[in-house]
């Protein structure tokens, strides 16, 4: 059993302030594999004490300075990334291979994005011709609140992490309870990175616990949040008496546009990236609408595809998908899928209980509904697991009315050889996201999105930006 019961702050290892273990869970075998504290007040006051008291070094660090920091960390990272592998694998149940290659990969992906735009991130520049002594200044926000969530550990703690000591903000991380083991090793890279004292502190906790006193704490000018729209809320209004800036970046329901023209792998592409990560995923595509004259032949190869996905243990090498994260979002897919076969939709890959061959651990089986209704609880609510809608659409104005028809707007695809149509498809999607023909976002790309998907930018000089504050500056002497 690991045992991790103490915090950073100030730059060492504390114990809490109260005993309070919480067992982490092995998804692949519903055992604990972990044990943990819980922070109370006290440890979240002196985490964000040590923050306050960093910041105006960190501030004052040039950024030159922060840059060569963050490019350390990214050295660290990629040398014990075997350690976060398996770290992030035993949390959260990621395939080791998949660990490997995405999960890790990630963190680097956005590291390295981050110094690229820090590299040419104007920290101080003239408003522009006409204007002379007029100057803007990007200047650090202050002491950050940073709560993530377990589905991506790295990708997410890397997207708040980095940005936010390039920016010269001092923070207080909460990673999510259920897969703290990965950030408890971050903060291990960070140290090592000669972060100094204070500037990066990591107290565990619980949304009502750590991350509701973050989200009130006085001394805390902004919380970045990702994770679900319920706890979005709850933070914008704890928030809300302390003025604080709230970013958040919560859930999604991707429509997936494919029509008739579309390339040959489309349907296979689309159920598998619904699929990945056990389907847990906030830009996952669970909607595919097809074009009527595709729609049965779609239905047959999603149906295979799904059908032909390996479920196996994070432990177990070569690309499969894993278990999804805990018993309640194995009981929330379980009811949902329930909830589908009720409302009429037509099953056509997997269904209820687990894969056959697996008795334990939170494994769901590869599910496919066809002839789903924009009414149907599939359609409408987040699932978070391996569980794809599909419905046909007859006219172009039909398949985005139904795409547009959610609350949430992160990520929207369209899959047509139609350039044209592809370009106004892509301007009338409402979402922060428009992905077309397999094509992911390009290196540095801001990532968010509109409504209850949340309003945050993540990733390169948007994700910078959102860490610093705007000073508007007359009179500057040349
Ligand atoms: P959650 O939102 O409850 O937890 C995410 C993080 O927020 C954790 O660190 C948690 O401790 C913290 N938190 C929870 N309530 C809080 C509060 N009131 N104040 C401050 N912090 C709080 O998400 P979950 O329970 O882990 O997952 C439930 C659902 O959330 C999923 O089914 C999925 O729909 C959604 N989700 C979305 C994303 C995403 O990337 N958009 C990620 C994870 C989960």
């Amino acid at each position: 059993m690991i045992e991790k019961r103490h915090f950073y702050i100030d730059g060492t290892w504390v114990g809490p302030h109260q005993p309070r273990d919480h067992a982490v869970i092995d998804p692949s075998t519903e055992e604990p594999c972990a044990v943990i504290s819980l922070g109370d007040r006290a440890d979240t006051d002196a985490a964000v004490a040590a923050a306050l008291r960093a910041g105006p070094g960190w501030a004052a660090t040039p950024p030159a300075a922060r840059l060569a920091t963050v490019e350390r960390l990214l050295a660290i990272y990629q040398s014990r990334a075997e350690e976060m592998a398996q770290a992030m694998s035993l949390e959260m149940g990621a395939p080791i291979d998949f660990a490997r290659d995405s999960q890790v990969g990630a963190g680097i992906w956005h590291i390295s994005n981050f110094i690229r735009a820090a590299k040419d991130f104007e920290w101080l520049h003239p408003l522009g011709d006409g204007t002379p002594g007029a100057m803007i200044a990007y200047e650090p926000v202050g002491v950050v609140g940073l709560i993530t969530p377990w589905n991506w550990p790295m990708n997410q703690v890397t997207l708040k992490v980095v940005p936010a000591l390039l920016a010269g903000c001092t923070m207080v991380l909460k990673p999510s309870e259920e897969a703290p083991l990965s950030s408890l090793l971050f903060a291990e890279f960070v140290h090592a990175a000669g972060v100094p004292a204070g500037v990066f502190n990591l107290v565990n906790g619980d949304g009502a616990g750590v991350g509701t006193q973050l989200s009130t704490h006085p001394d805390v000018e902004m919380i970045s949040f990702t994770g679900s729209t319920r706890a979005g809320k709850a933070i914008s209004q704890a928030a809300a008496a302390t003025l604080k800036r709230v970013c958040l970046e919560l859930g999604g329901k991707g429509a997936n546009l494919v029509f008739a023209d579309a390339d040959d792998t489309a349907i296979a592409r689309g159920v598998r990236h619904c699929m990945n990560n056990s389907g847990q995923s906030c830009n996952a595509p669970t909607r595919m609408l097809v074009e009527r004259p595709l729609y049965d032949r779609a239905v047959q190869i999603a149906a295979e595809v799904a059908a032909a996905i390996k479920v196996a243990p994070a432990q177990a090498p070569g690309r499969h998908i894993g278990p999804v994260v805990n018993a309640a979002q194995f009981d929330k897919i379980q009811s949902l899928i329930e909830t589908g076969i009720k409302e009429g939709a037509r099953l056509v890959a997997g269904g209820l209980g687990r894969p056959e061959g697996l008795n334990k651990g939170f494994f769901i089986r590869p599910t496919v509904f066809a002839d789903v209704t924009p009414e149907m609880t599939v359609m409408r609510e987040e699932i978070f697991g391996p569980v794809l809608s599909i419905m046909p659409f007859d006219t172009e104005e039909e398949a985005v009315a139904i795409a547009n028809a959610t609350p949430y707007g992160l990520t929207n695809y369209v899959q047509s050889q139609d350039s044209a149509r592809r370009n106004r498809l892509a301007r009338l999607l409402r979402s922060g996201m428009v992905e077309m023909n397999g094509q992911s976002r390009g290196a540095g790309a801001p990532f968010g999105g509109v409504r209850a998907s949340g309003r945050a930018r993540e990733g390169g000089r948007w994700g910078i930006e959102e860490f610093c504050e705007v000073k508007s500056i007359s009179g500057w002497a040349d």
